[in-house]
């Protein structure tokens, strides 16, 4: 039988040690996030992503991203984090995609314009954002374990020969495909992509008291609409 106090000890030690952070590019804002273990990853081809991806990195993607190579690496982590202190917090603003009922907030570090993280209404809120992995030097994301990436969605976005390509990187890398989802506005019947969806709704925790969450962070910020980088985006998708 355990103790009371060692049950104390062991959850004090995995609050304090299991802090995730991103970090944006000069390094100015860091954001960290109690749970350190993201409940979801897939790789996004939709052509908001891209145009997020130009925004934050002041349109310089990573080659490999703006030329459709490569996914979007998204990791869905609990919409927790810890309190920022007064000097981060007046860095953060939030911005909405090229219209003002845009379903995604995106939050962005105005010292360098790095793009933190996203919420959307549909699939995120209220438990859930999204961070950006492959975005190298632009945003750091620092977690304690990764999922494995299986899904790649929004995959309409590109033309065909553009995810033929992607499958037979992946067959050539790991052996394998990840599931394909067109549109997942669509009905999707694959018990992988249904199960990581689900994830999403799972509330966030542990929430210790130094912790608020995204709806609470960005509550006092101005909701900016940013249409930079539109065309730029689509130069090369279908849509
Ligand atoms: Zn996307
Ligand atoms: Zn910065």
């Amino acid at each position: 039988m355990v103790s009371q106090p060692e049950l104390f000890e062991k959850s004090e030690n995995s609050m304090t040690s299991a802090n995730a952070t991103i970090t944006c590019r000069c390094g100015e804002v860091s954001l960290s996030f109690p749970n350190a273990v993201p409940k979801f990853r897939c790789g996004c081809c939709c052509t908001e992503c891209l145009q997020r991806v130009y925004i934050g990195t002041n349109g310089t993607p990573p080659e490999a991203l703006k030329n459709l190579e490569e996914p979007l690496d998204l990791l869905y982590v609990d919409s927790q984090v810890m309190k920022p202190d007064a000097e981060t917090l007046s860095k953060l603003s939030v911005f909405k995609l090229n219209t003002d009922d845009a379903p995604n907030i995106n939050l962005r570090a105005n010292c360098c314009g790095a793009v933190l993280l996203t919420e959307n209404a549909e699939f995120h809120r209220p438990h859930t954002v999204a961070t950006f992995n492959n975005l190298g030097e632009f945003l750091r994301c620092d977690f304690l374990e990764l999922p494995e990436s299986r899904i790649n969605v929004f995959t309409k976005d590109w033309p065909s020969e553009k995810t033929q390509a992607l499958t037979e990187r992946e067959v050539a890398r790991t052996g394998t495909t990840s599931l394909q989802v067109p549109d997942p506005r669509q009905p999707v019947e694959e018990k992988e992509f249904l199960d990581g969806i689900a994830a999403l709704q799972i509330e966030a925790d542990p929430k210790p008291g130094n912790s608020i969450s995204f709806a609470e962070l960005i509550a006092h910020m101005e909701m900016k609409v940013v249409k930079d980088f539109f065309n730029e985006a689509r130069a090369m998708g279908t849509s």
